[in-house]
């Protein structure tokens, strides 16, 4: 096999890569740590917990022996159908494949496996950075193995398949979403004879489960440039199998020379404003961020007058948000209604921003918006795009008004998760009357006298309304006892 000349003992001088290279030497098996280690290592990105492992033998009865070698804490998962193991302990995810050939059948990305040599095993990776490998065992220690000019892709940020690219994505169509993910996170290009493969097996990934695209997804949408992904998606035409209500977003119309701005390219400039000021990779803020214009094409008119409006594209892109949750098998509790959310009041900060901002619109809003404020100003903040340089000025500056109001407003009203002073419960006691419309009325009109500022958000007062409330229809408070 193509040995290259290339050693890397230093690569490999953590003591778990001696301890794993000792236990490969006493079974006179040959072991070596391949795939993303290796890879990460050559591109002087941080250690990562994960490692993964190619025996010339059998895996899991490896992983058996070191792990009665390893002191302390650790726990070792078999999984026999697959033919893995993988070691947990405090510092590392261990995992351990033996050397195998793979065939595969047209429905399914589950290959049939037999065993096979490190060539073989290598053969049946992705890419070729991915397709690297560095000998553990004493009498070629820190070797690397490099079949498919694994260095030399590496070195030119190329991702390229280690065989016929074509037969590589039918055989297993997950690995085109892997190609665009490597490339969105290491800023790599797509070979075009690789990229060409995914236009034309795009379709096949019908045959991946929705989770295991998700998994990729969300993976580019945390990335630092997610928009990278999201373009590469759209060229390859996967995303119109996985998000088309992304694609539908896509193209500018005109009308008696009056134009709108293309949403596509707007949203992906959204996503990657929202990665920028996002340090912390809340994945959910990314899926509002992505999602918050897909009302967009549903809801478009022109009128002679004013010219392009998106009336209620909020309302409506929010609606849509639990059917593509669905679909995709994304959590459908908080996470979902949080995106959905987002979605919806996605325009009211800067609706806000006109110059006759009052209280109760800012009362409204931060009740609303509720615990999500926050995230909700970041949205609408990554939100403004525009290229002309006045009014962005004064979008930004606007938003910072807006901000400034809120802190005032809240300082005052305390209306961030107000919950009305007067419960239903205190308005049954009351007046002695069961659950009711009459109940919600009052107690819905106390909340809106709240929020109007008509009365302040305290006990006292709001007891005061409810009383009058109950009169006006009729009640009267009975004695309490
Ligand atoms: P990371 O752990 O950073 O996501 P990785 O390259 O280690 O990157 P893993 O999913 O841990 O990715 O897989 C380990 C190795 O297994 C990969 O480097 C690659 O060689 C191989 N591999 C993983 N998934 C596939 C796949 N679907 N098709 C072919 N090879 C794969
Ligand atoms: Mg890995």
């Amino acid at each position: 096999m193509n040995v290259s000349k290339v050693r890397l003992p230093e690569a490999v001088q953590l003591e778990i890569f001696k301890q794993i290279g000792r236990t490969g030497d006493e079974l006179n098996v040959p072991v070596y740590v391949i795939g993303g280690y290796v890879r990460d290592y050559l591109l002087g990105l941080p250690l990562k917990k994960d490692l993964d492992f190619v025996v010339v033998g059998d895996g899991p009865a490896f992983a058996k022996e070191l792990s009665k070698k390893i002191k302390g804490k650790k726990s070792l998962s078999i999984y026999k159908n697959f033919g893995t193991a993988m070691l947990k302990t405090p510092e590392y995810i261990l995992e351990f494949v033996g050397a195998r050939k793979e065939s595969y059948s047209s429905d399914s990305r589950k290959p049939q496996v037999e065993p096979g040599t490190l060539e073989d095993d290598l053969k049946r990776r992705d890419f070729t950075i991915n397709a690297l490998a560095i000998c553990l065992n004493r009498d070629c220690y820190g070797e690397l193995i490099d079949p498919f000019n694994g260095l030399r892709d590496l070195k030119d940020k190329v991702l390229r398949t280690p065989l016929d690219p074509d037969i590589t994505f039918s055989d297993d169509p997950l690995r085109m979403m892997r190609a665009i993910r490597f490339a969105t996170r290491l800023g790599f290009k797509i070979h075009p004879d690789t990229l060409e493969a995914i236009k034309k097996n795009k379709e096949r990934i019908k045959i991946v489960s929705p989770e295991r695209i998700v998994d990729e997804l969300n993976k580019i949408l945390l990335s630092e440039k997610p928009s990278t992904g999201l373009k590469l998606l759209d060229e390859t035409g996967l995303l119109d199998f996985i998000l088309p209500e992304i694609t539908r977003l896509k193209g500018v119309e005109e009308i008696e020379g009056k134009t709108h701005k293309d949403n596509f390219y707007h949203t992906l400039e959204v996503v990657d404003n929202i990665a920028r000021m996002d340090k912390q990779g809340n994945l959910w803020l990314r899926w509002a961020a992505l999602l918050h214009d897909i009302g967009k094409p549903l809801t478009k008119r022109y009128h002679p007058k004013n010219g392009w409006s998106f009336h209620g594209h909020e309302l409506v892109g929010a609606k849509m948000v639990p059917r593509i949750f669905k679909r995709l098998h994304m959590p459908l509790g908080q996470k979902m209604k949080y995106v959905q959310k987002l979605v919806q009041l996605s325009s009211r900060p800067i609706a806000l921003t006109e110059e006759n901002v009052t209280d109760s619109a800012i009362r409204r809003l931060i009740f609303d918006a509720g615990e999500e404020l926050d995230d909700l100003l970041t949205l609408c903040e990554a939100d403004i795009t525009t290229k002309n340089p006045v009014r962005y000025k004064k979008y930004k500056n606007n938003l910072k008004q807006v901000r400034k109001k809120i802190v005032e407003v809240e300082e005052r009203d305390r209306i961030r998760n107000f919950q009305p002073p007067i419960t239903g419960e205190i308005i049954m006691k009351t007046f002695g009357i069961p659950p009711s419309k009459t109940v919600g009325e009052i107690k819905e009109a106390i909340k809106e006298a709240i929020l109007e500022g008509e009365i302040k958000n305290d006990y006292e007062e709001a007891f005061e309304l409810m009383l009058q409330l109950g009169k006006e229809k009729g009640l009267k408070p009975v004695k309490s006892g």
